[in-house]
């Protein structure tokens, strides 16, 4: 039988304190933030993996770290990684500033989940379905990672490597997402199987700032057609400088084609999301631009 110990350090020195205590080559540490994706992680490997290949598993809960607020200063929103996916929703500052946050996750799961999945966590699962990163990416936000002896800072469209993989450092901790707040607008497009409580088939995220009509600057992601959430910079190329008609936005969101790589699995074939891909990436674009339809 695998053995488990659970600490809810209050603080990062005691949390740093414990990792040092606990023998790095034995044991396997985990941090826990609301469990949505780790226990049934869990439950899965308690199935399938023999006992006698498992390593004692110490589980590290980080909603005692106090990184759950959302502040505003200087221009940046700065929002804790333990912050619950719905009070993220419902915080006055993220619906004012950054509606694009409240669209996105307002998609995403049910509010059960919500209630008690974090930010952080939703980040670190790194899935390539994963709903919130194609919106950080455009939003161009940076992920702050701390580990015993410093912080980094990581660009959210330089720090996912693969299905589940990311740049950060088995004793490196999520602690806040930084956005600098700008003048342009962004949205937020999800295709699933069914209207709620759906994983995405494809999902697509754009930020546009124009000026004279002409689109200045613009950044585009896609999700679920690849390893990972894939920026769309020949997209992007292909909008930059030019007036956003709806002609130039549906001829420039098919070279998404060019960009994604997609696989037939159980919600989607490969084929389907071929198809959707451009449509939803066209979709983001035009609500960011102010275009209505559709
Ligand atoms: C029924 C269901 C529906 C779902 N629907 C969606 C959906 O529509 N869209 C979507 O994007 N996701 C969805 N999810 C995924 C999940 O709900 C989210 O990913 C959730 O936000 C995870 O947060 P958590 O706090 O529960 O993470 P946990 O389960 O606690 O942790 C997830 C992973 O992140 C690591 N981790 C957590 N916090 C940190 C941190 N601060 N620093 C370093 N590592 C950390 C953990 O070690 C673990 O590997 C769904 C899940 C379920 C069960």
């Amino acid at each position: 039988m695998r053995k488990y110990k659970f600490e809810a350090p209050q603080s990062f020195e005691e949390l740093f304190e414990i990792m040092h205590r606990a023998n790095f080559e034995k044991d396997e540490i985990k941090f826990v933030a609301g469990g949505t994706d780790f226990v049934p992680r869990l439950n899965f490997e308690l199935n399938m993996i023999p006992s006698e290949q498992k390593q004692p598993l110490q589980i590290m809960y980080l909603g005692c770290l106090g990184i759950d607020s959302i502040i505003e200063k200087d221009g940046i929103i700065s929002i804790g990684a333990c912050c619950k996916l719905n009070d993220i929703m419902k915080n006055p500052v993220i619906c004012e500033k950054l509606p694009v946050l409240v669209e996105t996750i307002s998609q995403m799961a049910g509010l059960t989940i919500r209630n008690t999945g974090t930010i952080g966590g939703n980040i670190m699962n790194a899935s390539p379905a994963n709903d919130s990163i194609p919106t950080f990416i455009v939003l161009d936000a940076n992920f702050i990672l701390k580990s015993e002896k410093k912080e980094r800072t990581v660009k959210a469209s330089e720090f996912f490597t693969g299905p589940g993989k990311t740049v950060a450092k088995p004793d490196e901790v999520l602690t806040r997402i930084e956005i600098n707040l700008k003048k342009g607008h962004a949205s937020f497009k999800k295709l699933g199987r069914r209207q709620a409580e759906t994983l995405s088939v494809v999902n697509a995220a754009a930020y546009v700032e124009q000026e004279n009509s002409v689109c200045k600057t613009v950044r585009v992601a896609v999700g679920s057609v690849g390893p990972t959430v894939i920026r769309c910079e020949r997209v992007e190329v292909a909008l930059r400088g030019k007036k956003l008609t709806e002609d130039v936005i549906k001829t420039a969101s098919l070279k998404v084609l060019n960009e994604i790589n997609p696989i037939d699995d159980l919600r989607a074939s490969a084929w389907y999301r071929n198809k959707t891909a451009p449509v939803m990436v066209s979709r983001a674009i035009k609500a960011a631009a102010g275009i209505r339809g559709e």
